[in-house]
């Protein structure tokens, strides 16, 4: 821990989860005190067990943990930025192939005692209501209580408050075979889609195909009769099956279809279309617009590839139906994670637009450590842009052209590598930049005052960038 700043106010944290318990421990760390508001087991969530802080509300996975994949990179960051979370998962793992997966119990018991017994941080067991005054992180995830998302959507606007993911899968670009598909707006302007014709008979095949992929199973409080009773507009957003299972031609007359659009290859209008708009600026992600899905991902994957030109799309995000309070980021946070509405409020976890546990535990660290550098009157940090922790809150603050859907970490979101090679070897050079400008950038802070919890060592790795065939 370093040094100890007597004398400072405390920093509130709301929410004991994943994003609360790191942004606390890195504040903690930083020499600050720390007031931590947990509302459980006062007020429960409709997906919570237990009292527990960091508790893991469904898998017991934090997805892959081989350093050649995305979400294996993100942890590699977080080990090095001295994670609490990543440290306690990687002492509590059970055997899971190249998954990282934990003893559920062991890692939310071992996160409460490393936080109650954490000299800086004291556990108040109460729910929030109001936004705390004074420089606070707001972690109260995607069950937030009703009332402290009423009081949030007052500050930041309503409209910029959701309730329910409808997120639809993303492809990479680089994945697409372009000859298959034509670049093209309804009714003509500048052709902002890549649009997939589909003849009768190619129609009917996919739609069977939807109607017959299986689904995760939606759990009570997220049935669709649930959603619309609370949240009038789910309608329409719902899964692309359910429109499928509505009739032969639901889906003709809704996100596949055709009107305003001709195909160049026969100069007709096509029986059925697929659309795909550009996810980023730098145009290397592709949202399937109104794909948002319940089917599980082996089923996503095949029926997806029916479409055509996506016959080897590489699946970046996979689509969902959730029920998740979160904020649109791009249009109510600074890249620091401060809400723009309201100084010294800083919104981490999934609540401000990052999908994922591990996702969730990087946004809590850097909202921590911005928190901390607030109080301490030092200049925010934002996380080189190479990085996948700096291109993860990138995305959620600033890359999102559209309304906002919750995002993973994915290599698609980090900028192309100066070397043009594809593959392997480019998430390869993309990784390795990220570990290298992570570290360069670490050294650079530390220049200037900022310290790093016991495991945040950029000079000592705890996995060396390995790539398996
Ligand atoms: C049902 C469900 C299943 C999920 N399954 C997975 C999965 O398998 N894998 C995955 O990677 N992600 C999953 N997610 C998404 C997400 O990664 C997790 O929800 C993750 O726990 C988010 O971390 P967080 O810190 O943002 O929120 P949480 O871990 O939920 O922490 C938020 C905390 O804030 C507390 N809180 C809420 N309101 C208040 C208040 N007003 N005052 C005080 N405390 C409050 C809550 O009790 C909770 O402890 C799932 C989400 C849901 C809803």
């Amino acid at each position: 821990m370093s040094k100890r700043h007597e004398g400072l106010p405390a920093v509130t944290v709301v929410g004991g989860g994943l994003a609360g318990c790191e942004a606390a421990y890195q504040i903690a760390e930083r020499g600050l005190q720390v007031i931590l508001r947990e509302m459980r087991p006062g007020t429960m969530t409709e997906a919570h067990r237990t009292s527990k802080l960091a508790e893991l509300v469904c898998s017991n996975s934090l997805r892959s943990d081989e350093p050649g994949s995305a979400p294996g990179l993100l942890k590699e960051e977080l080990r090095r930025l001295g994670s609490l979370v990543m440290r306690v998962a990687d002492q509590t793992s059970v055997p899971a192939g190249k998954a990282l997966a934990v003893d559920r119990e062991e890692f939310s018991q071992r996160i409460s005692n490393l936080i109650e017994s954490h000299p800086s941080i004291s556990l108040v067991r109460d729910e929030v209501q109001e936004l705390p005054e004074g420089i606070t992180v707001v972690a109260s995830g995607p069950l937030t209580s009703a009332t402290l998302a009423r009081a949030l959507g007052e500050v930041i606007g309503d409209h910029y408050l959701y309730f329910y993911d409808a997120i639809s899968p993303i492809v990479s670009s680089g994945s697409l075979d372009m000859a298959a598909l034509f670049a093209a707006s309804r009714y003509g302007g500048y052709p902002a889609y890549l649009n997939a014709a589909m003849g009768e008979s190619e129609y009917r095949a996919f739609r069977t195909a939807l109607l017959d992929g299986e689904r995760f199973p939606l759990r009570e409080f997220e049935s669709l009769e649930e959603a619309s009773r609370d949240v009038p507009y789910f309608e329409g957003c719902l899964p692309a099956e359910e429109l499928a299972r509505r009739g032969e031609d639901t889906l003709r007359f809704g996100p596949m279809k055709p009107v305003g659009l001709t195909d160049p290859k026969t100069g007709r209008r096509p029986y059925a279309v697929v659309q795909l708009r550009p996810e980023n600026r730098a145009c290397t992600m592709y949202n399937l617009v109104g794909f948002q899905t319940k089917l599980v991902r082996k089923d996503q994957r095949r029926v997806f590839r029916m479409i055509p030109g996506l016959e080897r799309a590489e699946f970046l995000r996979y689509g969902s139906v959730h029920r998740n309070t979160y904020i649109d980021g791009p249009r109510c946070l600074k890249q620091t994670l401060e809400l723009r509405a309201r100084a010294r409020t800083y919104i981490a976890g999934q609540l401000c637009g990052v999908e994922g546990y591990v996702e969730s535990v990087a946004s809590g660290l850097v909202a921590g450590i911005n928190a901390a550098r607030l109080a301490r009157a030092l200049p925010p940090a934002v996380l080189p842009l190479t990085s996948m922790v700096g291109a993860l809150l990138n995305y959620v603050t600033r890359d999102a052209p559209w309304r906002h859907q919750p995002m993973n970490a994915n290599f698609g979101i980090l900028p192309s590598p100066d070397e043009d090679v594809r593959g392997k070897a480019r998430r390869k050079a993309k990784a390795e930049r990220a570990l290298r400008e992570l570290e360069e950038w670490m050294g650079r802070q530390e220049e200037s005052g900022e310290t790093w919890p016991a495991s945040g060592s950029g000079a000592a790795p705890r996995l060396q960038m390995g790539w398996s065939t």
